[in-house]
C-alpha cells in the first residue's frame, strides 16, 4: 500500500541544469508553450516542435539527477514501495538516480508515441528526420509528452494512491498546472498530512500543514533523513 505519495515538477530538476518554464516568464526553452506543448502547435509546425524536443532530449541525456532525486531513491531504498513518485517531469533523472516506483503523469522525453499505431517505444534518437515506427513502419512518431490539453497518464492509479496515503509531499512544483495541482487539496480531504518543499511558496489551492522554501537540494535530504527517523 502507498503510504508516502511525492508529487515532483521541473523545480526538482532546475539544479541538474534542466531549466523550468514557469521561472522563465512562461517560456520555456525561449518558445512559447502554445508552440511547442499543445496539439494545435504541433499541427502547425510539427518541424519545430520535433526539433525542441529532440534538443530537450540530448540537453538531458548530457544532465545527471542531484541530491534531491538521489534524497528521494534513498527513501525508497528505506521503505520499498509504500513511497510512490508521481512526477510531472519528462526527464528520467529519477530513474537514473535509483528510483523504480515512478510514475511519469506528463509522458517522458525518452520515449515515442505512434499516432499510427499507439505504439510506445522507447526512444533515444532524434524524431525530427521522421524515422518509422518499431511496431508497425510508419513514419508517424511524436514526443511521448503529454501536451496541454491532452490527457495525462495513470490518473486512476494516481488518484488511488493520492487518497490513501497517509503523507503527501510536493517538491518543485509551481502548482499551476492540472490536475496535479489538485492533488494536495484531494490528500489533505482524505487525511493525508501535506509538505511542500519548493523554492518559494506555491500558489496551492490550499495551504500545506508545513510549507518548507529552499532549494530542493538542500530540503530533499533533510525531509528524507526526518521521514526515515520516524519510520
Ligand atoms: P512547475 O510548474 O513544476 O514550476 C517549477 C517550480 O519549481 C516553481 O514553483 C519554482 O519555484 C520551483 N523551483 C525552481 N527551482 C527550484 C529548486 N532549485 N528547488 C526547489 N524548487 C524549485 O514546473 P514548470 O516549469 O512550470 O513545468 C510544468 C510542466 O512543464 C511539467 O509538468 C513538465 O511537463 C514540463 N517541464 C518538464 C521539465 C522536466 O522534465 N525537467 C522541465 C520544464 C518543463
Amino acid at each position: 500500500m502507498t503510504r508516502i505519495v511525492v508529487l515532483t515538477g521541473a523545480g526538482i530538476s532546475a539544479e541538474s541544469g534542466v531549466p523550468t518554464f514557469r521561472d522563465a516568464g512562461g517560456l520555456w526553452e525561449g518558445h512559447r508553450i502554445e508552440d511547442v506543448a499543445t496539439p494545435e502547435g504541433f499541427e502547425r509546425d510539427p518541424d519545430t516542435v520535433h526539433r525542441f524536443y529532440d534538443a530537450r532530449r540530448r540537453a538531458v541525456a548530457n544532465v545527471i539527477p542531484n541530491a534531491a532525486h538521489r534524497a528521494l531513491a534513498r527513501l525508497e531504498s528505506g521503505i520499498g514501495p509504500e513511497l510512490l513518485v508521481v512526477t510531472q517531469n519528462v526527464d528520467d533523472l529519477h530513474e537514473r538516480a535509483g528510483s523504480s516506483n515512478v510514475l511519469h503523469m506528463h509522458g517522458e522525453l525518452r520515449r515515442a508515441l505512434c499516432t499510427w499505431c499507439g505504439a510506445r517505444p522507447a526512444w533515444e534518437d532524434d524524431l525530427a528526420d521522421r524515422p518509422p515506427c518499431p511496431e508497425c513502419g510508419e513514419r508517424m512518431l511524436r514526443p511521448d509528452v503529454v501536451w496541454f490539453g491532452e490527457m495525462p497518464y495513470h490518473l486512476d492509479r494516481i488518484e488511488q494512491a493520492v487518497v490513501s496515503c497517509e503523507v503527501f509531499a510536493s517538491i518543485g512544483t509551481s502548482g499551476a498546472v492540472y490536475p496535479a495541482a489538485g492533488y494536495v487539496a484531494l490528500a489533505a480531504a482524505f487525511g493525508a498530512r501535506t509538505v511542500e518543499l519548493n523554492l518559494e511558496p506555491s500558489d496551492a489551492i490550499v495551504p500545506f500543514d508545513d510549507a518548507r522554501a529552499g532549494a530542493a537540494t538542500e530540503l530533499v535530504p533533510a525531509w528524507v533523513n526526518e521521514v526515515l527517523a520516524g519510520s
